[in-house]
Formats: structure tokens, C-alpha cells, sequence
């Protein structure tokens, strides 16, 4: 059979045809069997991006849809957009990061798909596991980011890249924060655990180094412990190594950018050296 060429592939995936929809449905259950296996057999490597967040995503609709501004508005978008349905590669993909679709106005509603939280349009982004069509298909769909109803004031603004950050307006509130993230650890047993600092920060004890990172412990998930950061969403087992500054996905304010909050956060710690919380 003559080999089909990369814009047919893209055309027939972005017009699902039957064929495409039906190599989509076997990759997806594919996906979902492999995602099992590894659950079962190295619980360590596939907790790396379940959630803890059992929640259903927020419909649209639900509340206040339209607040750029707001802060946590978009962190409940954000959410959404679990690793199981939207797992694309923030680094590979930049252009379908999910910070970037919750800040115009996007939930992830379902496998690979983003729905308006104002004017409830859909869309359905795949990609086919062939480098050349997904950079093609990536190109089309970040145009699907300002793709609403007509009128939909998402279209018009969205949040800004300052909305998306870690909040240090209140340093004294963030301080506790951190302290008590700390806290958070030190009913676990972290005997097993190590925790790389690649960053070689000055804190004193692991709970520190998590919590400067912005972790903070959920100790119930499926018998394991786990640490957790609110806001990229990510949950990973508490065993063996744990790399605090990697474990967070590269668009999460606490390591990426120039400054990022963990840096902030160090600074803050040594200009108010003397805080002590008992039990940490
Ligand atoms: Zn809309
Ligand atoms: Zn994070």
C-alpha cells in the first residue's frame, strides 16, 4: 500500500475519518492497558503522575466562568487537566502546556479534550505517536486555543502569565505556608527516603528541602506516602530518591523562570532566620 503523506495523516486525523478514529481508539486503549501495567508492576514510576485529586473536573458553567484575575479560578482550571487525559509533553509541546490553555478559559473535560468554561466549546486534540504529523498537528491545534463561540470573552482576555504564579504578597503567610508544609511531613516515616537538592539550598532536614520546593505530604494515597504540589498537580511516591526540583512539571511557577518561587522563598527563610515552629 503507497505510504500516505504526513498533511494526508494530519487531514484525516483532524477529520476522523473512520479509519483514524479507529487507530486512535486502539491507541488509546493501548495507552490506558500499558498505564495499568505500570501502576501494577513499578507503583514508584507510574505514581509519578497519578493525582490525588478525585474530584470531578468543573463543569462548565458551574460558577463564576469568566475571572482572569482570578488567582484561584485558574488553579481549579488547571486541575483539570490531569496527566491521564491531557498527556502531552510540556517540553516536547509547548504550545499544548496545560497553564496555557487554563489561562484562556479552558477545562479538560475528558481524554485530549479541552472544553470552554464560558461558552462550552469542545475540542479534541490527538496526536498519532509519528514525530512529523504531531509537530504538524500541534501547529493547527494551538491555533484551537482562541477558538470559542463568537462573542465568548475568553477570546478577548485571558489570565496573565502573572496570575500563574506562587503568591508572596502576604511574606508572613508565606512563611507559615512553608512551615507548615514542612509539618506536613513529619508524621511519615522518611527513613527510606532520600531528597535531592539539586539546587544545594541551605535547608536543615528533608521535610525542609520538600516543603522549600513547594511539597507538601498527603499521607493516604493507596496505602503509599506521597508528596504533592498545588500547583502543577503533581503527586509522586515518597521512596528511594526523590528529586525535589524535578518532580514538578517544567511550567510550575516554584522552579521555572528566572526567579522562581523557590528561590524567593530561600531568601525569605534567611532574612527571618530565626522562626521556629515546634515539631519540624
Ligand atoms: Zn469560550
Ligand atoms: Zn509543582
Amino acid at each position: 500500500m503507497a505510504k500516505r503523506s504526513i498533511s494526508d495523516l494530519v487531514n484525516s486525523y483532524l477529520g476522523e475519518s473512520p479509519k483514524a478514529s479507529k487507530d486512535l481508539a486502539d491507541r488509546f486503549s493501548r495507552m490506558q492497558a500499558l498505564r495499568r501495567k505500570l501502576t501494577h508492576d513499578h507503583p514508584h514510576t507510574a505514581s509519578a503522575s497519578l493525582s490525588m485529586d478525585h474530584t470531578d473536573p468543573p463543569s462548565p458553567r458551574s460558577k463564576t466562568n469568566y475571572a482572569p484575575w482570578d488567582r484561584t479560578a485558574l488553579l481549579h482550571r488547571l486541575s483539570s487537566f490531569k496527566f491521564v487525559r491531557w498527556p502531552f509533553d510540556e517540553l516536547k509541546y509547548p504550545r499544548l502546556a496545560a497553564p496555557e490553555w487554563a489561562k484562556a478559559g479552558w477545562i479538560c473535560t475528558g481524554p485530549c479534550t479541552v472544553t470552554c468554561s464560558l461558552c462550552t466549546k469542545s475540542h479534541v486534540l490527538r496526536l498519532t505517536d509519528e514525530p512529523d504529523v504531531d509537530v504538524a498537528l500541534c501547529g493547527k491545534y494551538a491555533k484551537l486555543i482562541n477558538d470559542h463561540y463568537p462573542n465568548c470573552l475568553w477570546a478577548k482576555r485571558r489570565s496573565s502569565d502573572s496570575t500563574y504564579t506562587v503568591s508572596f504578597s502576604d511574606p508572613d503567610q508565606a512563611l507559615t505556608d512553608y512551615f507548615l508544609r514542612a509539618k506536613s511531613f513529619s508524621s511519615l516515616s522518611l527513613a527510606n527516603l532520600t531528597v535531592l537538592d539539586p539546587e544545594h539550598t541551605t535547608t536543615s532536614t528533608p521535610e525542609r528541602t520538600l516543603a522549600l520546593f513547594g511539597w507538601q505530604a498527603r499521607p493516604s494515597f493507596g496505602g503509599r506516602h506521597v508528596a504533592y504540589c498545588d500547583m502543577c498537580f503533581r503527586t509522586v511516591s515518597l521512596e528511594g530518591e526523590f528529586d525535589a526540583l524535578h518532580n514538578h512539571r517544567a511550567y510550575c511557577p516554584w522552579i521555572a523562570g528566572s526567579l522562581p518561587a523557590y528561590k524567593v522563598l530561600s531568601s525569605l527563610c534567611k532574612c527571618r532566620k530565626n522562626m521556629v515552629i515546634d515539631g519540624i
